[in-house]
């Protein structure tokens, strides 16, 4: 069943519809995720120099930058990872600034990691019910369960199977049902189409177009700038840490810079 006719959150939380109804309408809402002067140094290398942008609930929102721009470590910074040097994140209002990974999990904000990471030595379905270790609603936790193997029938092939044993792509889907069972409100995603073959990435991304729909504010991390403009609503390009342009998706890529730097032309 398609993920965008019968949304994973049915009944048991707010409705994070609400989230793209209000995108959608046109008005400008409040920003879920608020990044101000965000600073990362690793030692003496700064990441992250200081960096500003929003991501609106309900909308999809692509950082986009080459190898080394910075764009794990500010999702790394996001998500309490690292410990920025400067600067605030705010969440729904909220300052989440270093607040660690597993408080952001229970307010709503899930990673999908670079390398996917994955519990190998787990099965596909003990990996997925790692994503719920925050609830406990039995029965919510059991129909996403089930939905995330109607989203991803491979794995649902596959669920008794070890991780480790899975192909890039198959981890990738994991990983992103496992983020799924969280309920999060925010998915934050990195580099998923690192390493995968094109047809791969297609069903990746349509996966993830069909998860957004259903009203999840998402944040991805790109180095396929192509891909990532074409789905998502606004960009960010990220060059040697900082952030150097910003426009609606659509604008950025019919840029002549962009088009040179990341779209091969
Ligand atoms: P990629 O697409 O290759 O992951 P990126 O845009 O995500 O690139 P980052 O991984 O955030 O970039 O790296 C930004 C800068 O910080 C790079 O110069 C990198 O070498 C450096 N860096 C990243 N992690 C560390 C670390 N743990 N220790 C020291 N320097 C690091």
């Amino acid at each position: 069943m398609p993920l965008s006719s019968k949304p994973i959150w049915v009944a048991h939380l707010p409705d994070p519809r609400g989230d793209l109804a209000n995108a959608k309408a046109g008005a400008r809402p409040e920003a879920l995720l608020s990044v101000a002067g965000l600073r990362v140094a690793y030692g003496g290398i700064n990441a992250v120099k200081g960096i500003d942008f929003t991501v609106a609930a309900g909308e999809m929102v692509t950082l986009i930058g080459a190898n080394g721009a910075g764009k794990t470590t500010t999702l790394k910074a996001l998500t309490g990872l690292v410990r920025p040097a400067a600067g605030s994140v705010r969440y729904n209002g909220a300052d989440i600034t270093a607040l660690p990974s597993h408080r952001l999990v229970a307010l709503g904000i899930a990673l999908v990691p670079e390398g996917r990471g994955v519990f190998t030595r787990l099965t596909v379905e003990e990996n997925i019910a790692m994503g719920a270790y925050c609830r406990d609603d039995k029965w919510g936790i059991r129909a996403d369960h089930d939905h995330v193997f109607a989203l991803f029938p491979r794995l649902a092939e596959r669920r008794h199977q070890v991780a480790g044993t899975l192909s890039g792509g198959e981890q990738q889907m994991l990983a992103i049902g496992r983020a799924i069972m969280g309920r999060p409100r925010l998915l934050l995603l990195d580099e998923p189409s690192m390493g995968l073959a094109p047809l791969m990435v297609q069903k990746i991304f349509e996966t993830i177009r069909a998860i957004a729909a259903t009203g999840v504010t998402t944040l991805l991390v790109e180095q396929n700038a192509k891909l990532a403009l074409e789905m998502c609503d606004r960009g960010y390009v990220m060059e040697s840490g900082e952030i150097t342009l910003s426009d609606n998706a659509r604008a950025l890529l019919a840029n002549p810079r962009v088009r040179r730097a990341y779209l091969g032309e």
